[in-house]
């Protein structure tokens, strides 16, 4: 199938608003694939190179995607970012771009129309290409992949690129395409897409092997799930409360999580991202042969390293022991670890997932043996909540992990079920030193700022961060027009304003980085308010934001 049929049907999927016709027009287009083209073909509606659990990544950045389409058509940059402050959207720009100038095409050879599959191969190169020269290698494919391509191919595969289709056809849409286009039960479709992680997978299957496969489509022992995540929420009073007001705490252990399978005897251990990791940690495999009461089963938990009294050492030190497969005895001695179990997906031939975490936890008590589960509390009580995230914090771990009582395991969802809590570090008054233009709804607003803290040796604002989240559309109109009074001159998309506005700014840890001149910069930052009341000399200085950056690190290795 001609690439050009899914650039068609993506632009008539994002022009039309009801969902069923939508579904439609995906469910039609399904069926006149061949069957290897189904995978690729639902991963690119959905604006995804790859099936989602597939590890490879085309590592390409914004700049290169620019600079390819500069060198292609010839436009300045000045040119590129005027147009793509006007459309919002760089799929659309280069679209424009591709419509508007004489595009340098590849040599006649190359005429022959670009096929889905060959879309795919070559985006599998351009992953692929590692090591030294790899950026000019993937430059140079992609440059070659958008010169046979006609406009409208040129947005899709730049919209790929970026992973951004804007059409409004998500994974439940696409769930509902499926089932129609091969006639398969919605929740037979559902269920495989969960249990699988991925709805093109589960496209490919409906299409070659039908009902009795996608049905039969289960947990099984080794072969590992993609694990449930969890999303960061700011306080734990907005995570319980979005639980309903009840919720199960644990200590989030600052570790690696491994997915351990048993069948009788025979273990096998897989890290996060589903590598094997058996060889490296024999004590995991000796401890569940010797304590799980169960045949067959898979279990999660966290194993931490540990030092004298037990107490967690920093990550490296684990990851250390992940990565060794000789001499694992002396690491063993060297760097011993725990492990502690939070959930169980499957036990001698029932599958869990489906049964609410309480229940799941419960059964992992009793299948557990003397292996430790995570430390939990159940409770309403934001008191409560608040006293055991301080003990975690205090016992050297990273926060706590918010479970919701009465929700499933899904397999590689980050959603609201689990939410994640770190320290929140007391927020900083930081100025306002330049802003840049957003895009989408966001098209025309200076909408994304730039943080700095004022130098008391030189005076000088340094930046520390930038964020665009926080502040109401409201807000955000009106910090548009106030930035535009005072800036200093623009540059592409941004623009440089005096340092005149001062925004109260939460963080979760300052890390080390080579992107600010102070080497420092905030992470998850986001404004809280505007600080209208105080001035720019009371702002915080980069003083005080070295002192929490340092503390910070002689915090996290004090079991050191
Ligand atoms: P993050 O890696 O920041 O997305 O946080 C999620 C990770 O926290 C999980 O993948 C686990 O490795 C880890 N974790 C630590 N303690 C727990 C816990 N009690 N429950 C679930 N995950 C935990």
């Amino acid at each position: 199938m001609e690439f050009y049929s899914l650039a068609s049907l993506c632009e008539r999927v994002s022009s039309v608003t009801k969902r069923n016709v939508k579904v439609g027009m995906v469910a039609d287009f399904l069926r006149q694939l061949e069957p290897g083209e189904i995978e690729p073909a639902v991963s690119m509606i959905l604006g995804r190179v790859f099936p989602r659990w597939d590890q490879r990544e085309l590592d390409v950045s914004w700049i290169s995607l620019i600079n390819i389409v500069r060198r292609l058509s010839g436009v300045s940059k000045d040119h590129f970012l005027k147009i793509f402050k006007d459309e919002g959207d760089v799929g659309e720009t280069v679209e424009r771009i591709f419509r508007t100038c004489r595009i340098k095409r590849q040599s006649v050879l190359f005429e022959k129309p670009l096929t889905i599959m060959e879309v795919r191969r070559i985006l599998e190169s351009v992953a692929e290409s590692s090591g030294h020269g790899s950026r000019e290698r993937k430059e140079r494919l992609i440059e070659a992949l958008l010169g046979r391509a006609n406009p409208l191919e040129a947005k899709y595969i730049t919209k790929i690129i970026i992973g951004e289709m804007r059409t409004g056809f998500q994974e439940g849409l696409m769930e509902a395409a499926v089932s129609k286009a091969f006639n398969l039960p919605l929740e037979l479709v559902q269920r495989a897409s969960l249990l699988t992680g991925d709805v093109a997978e589960v496209a490919a299957i409906c299409r070659l092997e039908g009902e009795d496969a996608l049905s039969r489509i289960n947990l099984k022992v080794f072969k590992p799930v993609k694990p449930m995540l969890a999303q960061m929420a700011s306080s734990l009073e907005e995570a319980i409360k979005e639980h309903g007001g009840r919720s199960a705490l644990e200590y989030k252990l600052d570790g690696a999580r491994i997915q351990i399978h048993k069948s009788r005897d025979k273990v096998r251990i897989f890290s996060r991202r589903l590598t094997d990791v058996t060889v490296s940690l024999p004590e995991i495999s000796q401890m569940i042969r010797g304590n799980v009461k169960a045949g067959e089963c898979i279990l999660e938990g966290e194993v931490i390293a540990v030092g004298a009294d037990d107490h967690p050492l920093p990550f490296q030190h684990l990851m250390r022991r992940f990565r060794r497969v000789s001499d694992v005895e002396d690491m063993m001695r060297e760097i011993p670890i725990k492990l502690y179990l939070f959930d169980i997906l499957y036990v001698d031939g029932e599958s869990m997932i489906d049964q609410p975490y309480i229940k799941r936890r419960e059964r992992l008590r009793r299948v557990a043996g003397r292996i430790p589960l995570t430390d939990q509390i159940v409770t309403d009580s934001l008191r409560e909540a608040e006293r055991f995230f301080k003990e975690a914090i205090d016992l050297g771990h990273e926060g706590v992990v918010v479970k919701r009582l009465d929700s499933p395991y899904t397999p590689g969802v980050r959603g609201k079920h689990w939410f994640k809590i770190k320290e929140v570090l007391e927020p900083l008054d930081l100025v306002i030193v330049a802003a840049e233009y957003g895009y989408g709804r966001r098209h025309g607003l200076l909408s994304d700022y730039y943080l700095a803290a004022r130098d008391e040796d030189t005076g000088r604002f340094m930046i520390v961060g930038k964020t665009f989240k926080g502040l109401t559309d409201r807000e955000i109109i009106e910090m548009t027009k106030r930035l535009r009074e005072i800036s200093i001159g623009e540059e592409g998309n941004r623009v440089y304003v005096q340092p005149k506005i001062v925004v109260e700014v939460a963080y979760n840890e300052i890390q080390r980085s080579p992107k600010y001149e102070c080497g420092m910069a905030l992470r998850f930052a986001r404004i809280t308010r505007i600080r209208d009341d105080k001035s720019v000399d009371e702002a915080d200085t980069i003083q005080k934001v070295r002192g929490i950056f340092e503390e910070q690190f002689k915090k996290k290795s004090r079991y050191d």
